[in-house]
């Protein structure tokens, strides 16, 4: 699915969490968890060249595809090794997520908490593949150890179902914030 889709979901995600999941937390702590959550839902896209991520770090996106294609040295031919580093391959499987739970190791240096916020990009992710997995594109969740693409429905990235799904996402942020904001309704 697209960026803004993606980034709805990751905001959901994250009001979802601060609201029912941790509670009465502070504001400050609520946008703090929104911003990690929507990080880790635009992440996987990080294997595409035109995506809301790589667009706007191409730095980032040039050494993640280096990184993935080292990861992926090993599994299988040069065939299969491409199917894993191409759009919606490693960087949209579930193993992934143990992967970034090494990776994140250096935050422990600036003193924060690892394992929450892996916690909270981990969370964006599964938002990111749920919506991904829904299109008739698919995902390879489990690469590297498989390149089967899993795809549940015929929906098409960008087409009405898409939108309709948006829209979907949004009106439950407006809802989860109005019952930040305005308190408990029914
Ligand atoms: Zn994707």
């Amino acid at each position: 699915m697209l960026g803004k889709t993606h980034g709805a979901a990751g905001v959901l995600s994250g009001l979802l969490l601060a609201n029912y999941v941790f509670k009465d937390i502070h504001i400050v702590q609520t946008i703090g968890i929104v911003a990690v959550t929507t990080a880790g839902s635009l992440f996987p896209d990080i294997d595409h060249g035109n995506s809301t991520l790589t667009n706007r770090f191409p730095q980032i996106s040039h050494y993640f595809s280096r990184y993935l294609t080292s990861c992926t040295v090993g599994f299988g031919d040069a065939k299969y090794t491409q199917s894993l580093i191409s759009h919606r391959g490693y960087a949209h499987s579930i193993f992934m997520l143990i992967s970034l739970f090494i990776y994140l190791l250096p935050v422990l240096f600036f003193g924060l908490d690892y394992f929450l916020i892996w916690v909270f990009l981990s969370v964006g992710i599964i938002s990111h593949l749920l919506l991904d997995v829904v299109t008739i594109d698919g995902i390879r969740l489990f690469a590297p150890f498989s390149n089967k693409k899993f795809s549940l429905t015929y929906i098409r990235t960008g087409g009405i179902e898409e939108i309709i799904i948006r829209l979907l996402i949004i009106t439950g942020i407006i809802y989860v914030i109005y019952k930040i904001f305005v308190g408990a309704i029914y």
